[in-house]
C-alpha cells in the first residue's frame, strides 16, 4: 500500500487537491480535520470534547487524533494508497505515523509540500465555503459554483462555512502551523523522505498537474 502525505499551511489547497487525487486515482484520503468536523456534526463524545478547541484553532489531544487514524487504517486495509491530509501536524504525530507504518512494514513514499504566500492564504481561508451535502470546496474570490447557489458536483443548494474560518482563529491557526507543524518538514527531511515542493500559488488545475507529474 502506498502512503502519501499532503502538507502545507491552512488554506494552501490540500483538501482541494486531495479530492482530485481521490477521484482520479482512487487513493483514499484521510483528513483528520474532516473526521473531527464529522464528530462535531454528529454530536459524539469526541465531537463535544473537540468543538471549542477546533473553533479556536488549537489542537485536540493526540489520543483522539491517533484513535481516528487507527480506525481509518483498519477500515481501509484494502486501499491501494492512502493520502494523509492535515496529519501529521506535529513532530510527535509524525513520529507516531512512522512507527505505526514501520510496524506494518510500510512507509511514506512521498510528501507533497504545497507552498503558498501568507497573504494569499488569508484570502483563501476567508473566502472558503463548501457544499453542505457533498463537501465540494468553493471560494468566493477564486472558485464560485458555475450557477450561483448550486453545487457543481451534486446540485445541492445549501452551503456551509467552517467555524474556524474567521479572522481571529486564522491568526492562531497560522501560528500553530509555524510553531508546531512546519517543523514536521525538517523531521521528514532528517529521515530522508522524498519531499516534493509544489507551487500552490497557481490555479487549481495547474497545481494538480504539478502533483500528477511527480507521482
Ligand atoms: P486546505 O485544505 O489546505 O486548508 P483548501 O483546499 O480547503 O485548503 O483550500 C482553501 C481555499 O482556497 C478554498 O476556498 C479553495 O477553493 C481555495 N483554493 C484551493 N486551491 C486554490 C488555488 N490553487 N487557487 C485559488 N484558490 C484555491
Ligand atoms: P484542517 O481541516 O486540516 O484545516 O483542520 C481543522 C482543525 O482541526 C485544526 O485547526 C485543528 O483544530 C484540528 N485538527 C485537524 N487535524 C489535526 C491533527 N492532525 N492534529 C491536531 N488537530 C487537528
Amino acid at each position: 500500500m502506498k502512503h502519501l502525505v499532503i502538507f502545507g499551511a491552512p488554506g494552501s489547497g490540500k483538501g482541494t487537491q486531495s479530492k482530485k487525487l481521490e477521484e482520479k486515482y482512487g487513493i483514499r484520503v484521510v483528513s483528520t480535520g474532516d473526521l473531527l468536523r464529522a464528530e462535531v456534526a454528529a454530536g459524539s463524545e469526541i465531537g463535544k470534547t473537540c468543538a471549542d478547541i477546533i473553533a479556536q484553532g488549537k489542537f485536540p489531544d493526540n489520543a483522539i487524533i491517533f484513535k481516528l487514524i487507527e480506525l481509518f487504517l483498519d477500515k481501509n486495509s484494502d486501499a491501494k494508497g492512502i493520502l494523509y491530509d492535515g496529519f501529521p501536524r506535529t513532530v510527535e504525530q509524525a513520529e507516531y505515523l512512522l512507527t505505526l507504518l514501520t510496524q506494518r512494514r510500510e512507509m511514506i513514499q512521498t510528501v507533497i509540500n504545497i507552498g503558498v504566500d501568507e497573504d494569499v492564504l488569508i484570502k483563501r481561508i476567508s473566502g472558503r465555503f463548501a457544499c453542505a451535502e457533498c463537501g465540494e470546496i468553493y471560494n468566493k474570490y477564486f472558485k464560485t459554483p458555475s450557477t450561483e447557489g448550486v453545487c457543481d458536483v451534486c446540485g445541492a443548494e445549501n452551503f456551509k462555512v467552517r467555524s474556524d474560518d474567521n479572522e481571529e482563529t486564522v491568526k492562531t491557526r497560522m501560528m500553530m502551523y509555524e510553531e508546531a507543524t512546519a517543523p514536521v518538514l525538517d523531521f521528514f527531511r532528517d529521515r530522508d523522505l522524498n519531499i516534493i515542493l509544489v507551487d500552490g500559488m497557481q490555479p487549481v488545475d495547474v497545481v494538480f498537474h504539478q502533483i500528477e507529474n511527480i507521482l
